[in-house]
């Protein structure tokens, strides 16, 4: 749906709309003159040189030249879409939008969800101290997972309800008929209302405002499926949530340098609880093209780290294929390996924080991945063997854009083939060409 904004009604909005308040409370901002300055929220520096003028109601880095209005800050630092940006502005500086009723049937419709999410989290994360679910404590003091967790990623249980009976329908008709359409209760042929999650702990799945958009459930009785997620819904799509995104967000400093993906909603805690607070789960889907951009969009360092075992392997070898695309010469794609049978969970349970570091500072770059996984079965001993190398590689280094990451790529290659002589000639007499033209 397209939704036309008077342009009259967005200047008015501007307007009235004071943008060094608007970034000063989100960052730290001091005044110089006549402008306010901080540390760039979208580049890594040490000294501020991201400028706001109260003036021209507009920033500016000198650094790494971003530039816009209110709403585009908005927009690029909160995430936020442009109809979110301009509600934002509207609801704060008390403005209604024109044609609200069509502009926000849409969002709406999310909004209701969102909140139905929200109450229903509340319930489960009660559901955790109750004395009748010890088992829950239980199992969570297993895991080894702690209060402040707990808070920090608002983990829930999900009792053992199995069919939502009539008189609690017919009370609550609203919330059920969200509860639905969120995937929380599922309707059967019979009519009969049902409960998706049954004795699960609840992983609340938050887009990077805080708001909930679906949950993943895990048993704690050794059911089948052992985690069990949100179908799809109008604010729930498997490729694109991101398990612990939001708390990353929260808790680093924008552009925040690097993310870890991991496989697991508990790699992603015990991993915060751990100080690294900087892992997000794919949710059980394998990785795919959208994740790597919108990762990209938010840091220029990924790292992956998927469990010791062969799916693994096979994970990272897929994210380095699908991440090629997207390879600009300021981003890094790197791969941790981890011993077999071991996870980020296990491992760092057992290791502690120091050596996880350790781990990541050694983290293996994406070129050291790509020539070692193509040389392991070739040991490039005859033409035949060169040839199939030289065009796999080649097939990988047309897929980079980045130009400088693309010419070392083909400088490996070529010491790899052990030919830098030759293709030094042909560069020379290249360039002996052009010279007499
Ligand atoms: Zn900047």
């Amino acid at each position: 749906m397209l939704y036309k904004i008077p342009k009259s009604f967005i200047n008015e909005l501007l307007s009235n709309t004071n943008i060094v308040d608007i970034i000063s409370s989100k960052i730290k901002t001091i005044k110089r003159g006549k402008n306010y300055y901080s540390i760039c929220p979208f580049h890594n520096e040490k000294t501020p040189s991201f400028s706001i003028s109260f003036e021209k109601q507009f920033y500016y880095c000198f650094g790494c030249h971003v530039h816009g209005n209110a709403i585009d800050f908005l927009i690029n630092y909160e995430k936020m879409n442009f109809l979110e940006s301009i509600k934002e502005l509207s609801s704060l500086n008390g403005m209604k939008i024109p044609n609200s009723k069509i502009i926000n049937k849409k969002y709406y419709k999310k909004k209701k969800l969102y909140d139905t999410l929200k109450k229903i989290s509340l319930i489960y994360k009660n559901n955790i101290y109750k004395k009748k679910n010890k088992n829950v404590t239980k199992y969570l003091k297993t895991r080894k997972i702690n209060k402040k967790s707990i808070e920090t990623f608002s983990i829930g249980y999900s009792n053992n309800l199995k069919i939502i009976k009539n008189y609690y329908i017919k009370k609550n008709k609203k919330f059920i008929k969200n509860l639905i359409k969120s995937g929380i209760l599922y309707k059967n042929t019979n009519n009969t209302i049902y409960n998706r999650f049954v004795e699960r702990i609840m992983f609340p799945i938050k887009n990077l405002k805080g708001e909930i958009n679906g949950f993943g459930g895990r048993t704690i009785f050794n059911k089948v499926p052992k985690y069990l997620n949100s179908p799809e819904t109008i604010i729930f799509k498997k490729k694109e949530n991101l398990y612990g995104l939001f708390e990353t967000y929260k808790n680093n400093r924008k552009p925040i340098k690097k993310l870890l993906i991991v496989e697991g909603y508990f790699d992603v805690i015990t991993l915060f609880q751990n100080k690294i607070k900087y892992a997000i789960s794919i949710l059980g889907t394998s990785i795919n093209e959208k994740i790597i951009k919108k990762l990209f969009n938010i840091t220029n360092t990924i790292i992956c780290c998927y469990d010791g075992d062969d799916a693994g392997k096979k994970a990272s070898w897929k994210t380095l294929k699908i991440s090629l695309a997207y390879i600009e010469d300021n981003k890094i794609l790197k791969f941790i390996f981890l011993p077999k049978g071991e996870d980020p969970d296990s491992i760092i349970k057992k290791e502690g924080h120091k050596k996880f570091l350790l781990r990541i500072k050694n983290a293996i770059p994406m070129s050291k991945f790509l020539f070692t996984k193509l040389l392991k079965n070739n040991k490039l001993s005859n033409p035949e063997e060169k040839t199939k190398f030289s065009i796999q590689v080649k097939n990988i280094i047309e897929k980079i854009p980045g130009k400088i990451i693309k010419f070392f790529l083909k400088k490996n290659l070529i010491k790899k083939l052990g030919i830098s002589k030759v293709k030094n000639i042909k560069l020379q007499n290249k360039k002996k060409k052009k010279k007499k033209i």
